[in-house]
């Protein structure tokens, strides 16, 4: 197979392969690191340099009051090189191994 055209399967169904190649070693389709553990989807709210930050909405139920409430969840994520992730977009977030002191996520691609 040709090296430069060359991607991984990550083990993620149904999500679009990034058009670009690059050479982030902290990319899951062309790098090193691996995805698992938990997957999120959420809307960027702000892009540093390279890493995102993910927040998404979950259902937390509440035993004495027998209803649901909103908890909210931010998550930091590092954008692999091959990918235009802009702020606003809804993505994937996968579990990967600690790529920095706080990250510990990657964004796999746009959903
Ligand atoms: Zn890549």
């Amino acid at each position: 197979m040709d090296s430069t055209t060359y991607v991984k399967n990550i083990g993620i169904e149904g999500i679009q392969r990034p058009e670009n190649i690059c050479n982030d070693e902290k990319c899951p389709w062309h790098g090193n690191v691996r995805i698992r553990g938990f997957t999120f989807e959420g809307e960027v709210k702000r892009i540093n340099h390279n890493i995102a930050l993910v927040e998404f909405k979950r259902y937390y139920y509440v035993p004495k009051y027998e209803r649901y409430e909103i908890r909210i969840s931010r998550i930091k994520a590092h954008i692999p090189g091959c990918l235009n992730i802009k702020i606003g977009d809804n993505v994937l977030i996968g579990e990967t191994r600690p790529l920095s002191k706080t990250i510990r996520f990657v964004v796999i691609n746009k959903k």
